[in-house]
């Protein structure tokens, strides 16, 4: 597929048959907010997976624990990737473990060195993921960040350096996870490999860091399209400006695939 073409006239480009969506959660269905637990489906974006899951399949994916995403899009029929690629979620199945965990014991000490971490920094969120932990400073003021960090490191220090667990980093979010174990472009390779998805183009709306993973899985299959940030600095086929922009494209092309 060429670069220059748009993203609506590719979209159009692929039949409703073969076509997979893939959709990040917060940055591109929902907008970002200060404390992340706020995060909210807006009810027009609700109204268009509606109609969409009813066309084709759609996945929203997440770093988010699969409990807390469910909650939050409440759609019938859509399929979840949650926990940055960790769980896979299909209606009316189990849900599919993708990657390695570890005991919750040992997350509960990722729990409590990033608390301690934490204490006395104003706005600093530590959220206990069940297999991962956050640790969230978009509410920490600027100067506090760095102070927030370096005592991360140097509480996380053991983990990181026995090569246990790793560190990601997402938008104004650290995370402490198994190291070598999943991320979102290794689930989405996992769905793309279900009979169901063999066939299918994946597209894939992200705004994060973390989406660069999934990016490289659609490469050269399917599309990659980055929401917000800066365009075309993360090789990405198409860009959207906000998930304003990925609402109205969602719109436009259920309404388009409706007609047909
Ligand atoms: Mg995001």
């Amino acid at each position: 597929m060429t670069r220059h073409r748009s993203l609506r006239s590719r979209l159009a480009g692929i039949p409703a048959r073969q076509l997979l969506l893939l959709l990040d959660f917060d940055g591109t269905l929902a907008p970002i907010v200060l404390r992340p637990d706020r995060a909210t489906l807006p009810a027009p974006v609700r109204a268009v997976l509606h109609r969409l899951v009813r066309l084709i399949p759609v996945v929203v994916v997440s770093g988010r624990a699969l409990g807390d995403l469910r909650r939050r899009v409440n759609v019938p029929g859509i399929r979840y990737i949650a926990s940055h690629g960790l769980a896979f979620k299909e209606p009316r199945s189990p849900v599919r473990w993708l990657g390695r965990r570890v005991p919750r014991r040992e997350v509960l000490r990722w729990v409590r060195a990033l608390r301690s971490s934490a204490a006395g920094i104003h706005g600093a969120l530590v959220e206990d993921k069940g297999w991962s932990v956050a640790l969230h400073d978009r509410s920490v003021h600027h100067a506090d960040r760095a102070i927030l960090r370096r005592r991360v490191l140097r509480a996380l220090k053991p983990w990181l350096t026995n090569g246990q667990a790793a560190l990601v980093r997402g938008k104004r979010v650290l995370e402490i996870r198994p190291a070598d174990s999943w991320n979102k472009g290794t689930a989405v390779a996992a769905v793309l490999a279900r009979p169901w998805a063999r066939n299918r183009i994946p597209v894939y709306l992200g705004d994060d860091r973390t989406d660069r993973d999934a990016f490289r899985t659609v490469r050269g299959r399917g599309l990659a399209v980055r929401v917000g940030g800066r365009r075309g600095i993360w090789d990405e086929d198409a860009w959207l400006a906000s998930p304003a922009a990925v609402v109205s494209v969602l719109t436009w092309l259920t309404t388009r695939r409706e007609a047909t």
